[in-house]
């Protein structure tokens, strides 16, 4: 609907998921796509005009830096905001 349409909403995968767990420190486990907090968050990350745009920009930052093994926190742009704990942070 959003890529296609450019229908306002939100999307929720694997990636997108563990980008929301990290930043905002949920530290959920599991399937985590379908857990309530995830969900709602997503509808506030995605409460956005161009959710097609902001989609592929989440897939390709979740793909590049917040991967899923050693993300790249040291040139992440959220880094000081981020929540995710275990990580050495230089900036
Ligand atoms: S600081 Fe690290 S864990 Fe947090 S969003 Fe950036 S890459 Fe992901």
């Amino acid at each position: 609907m959003t890529v296609c349409y450019n229908k306002p909403e939100f999307v929720i995968d694997s990636n997108i998921a563990r980008f929301i767990n990290r930043y905002y420190g949920l530290n959920l486990n599991g399937e985590i796509r379908r857990k309530k907090e995830i969900i709602s968050l997503a509808k506030i990350i995605f409460n956005f005009q161009h959710t097609g745009q902001l989609l592929f920009a989440l897939l390709d930052f979740t793909a590049l830096i917040c991967k899923p093994v050693k993300p790249e926190c040291s040139i992440c742009m959220f880094v000081n905001y981020c929540k995710y704990k275990g990580l050495i942070r230089t900036i």
